[in-house]
């Protein structure tokens, strides 16, 4: 019952995101996350492997030098022959609630994709 609860949640939780249809990668290659993002919050494979590899390098939004870093990854799932997901379906939780889209927002999907989208980072090689 309370497995149930958790899955019911977990889907509530869980955003669409375009990703397919656009044949976006925006969001995996890299992986971005704020900077003291927890290590224990990485998702792991099968084996409790870690799926995703932090790269030597930080990133900084242009429309925000002053005010943002960002961390970034590699994640074993991205397939960079497709630029797709290879385990899409069963993509972990964190990768399902994070989304450019918000269902409550009044503009249509293109136009909050194109927005999410169109940022360009700085990258510092640590
Ligand atoms: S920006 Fe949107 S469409 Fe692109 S990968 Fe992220 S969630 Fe998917
Ligand atoms: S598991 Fe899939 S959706 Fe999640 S970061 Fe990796 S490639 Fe992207």
């Amino acid at each position: 019952m309370e497995s149930i609860e958790k899955d019911k949640k977990e889907k509530e939780d869980f955003n669409f995101g375009p990703c397919l249809e656009k044949n976006c990668s925006y969001c995996c290659n890299p992986v971005k996350v704020e900077r003291f993002f927890p290590e224990d919050e990485i998702p792991v494979d099968e084996n409790g492997e870690k799926i995703w590899e932090e790269r030597q390098e930080i990133l900084i939004p242009e429309n925000e030098i002053d005010i943002t870093k960002v961390k970034s990854y590699d994640c074993k799932n991205f397939n960079k022959k497709t630029g797709k997901c290879s385990d899409y379906e069963k993509r972990p939780a964190i990768c399902r609630r994070a989304s450019c889209i918000s269902k409550d927002s009044k503009e249509s999907v293109d136009e909050q994709h194109k927005k999410a989208t169109r940022g360009k980072f700085i990258v510092i090689k640590t």
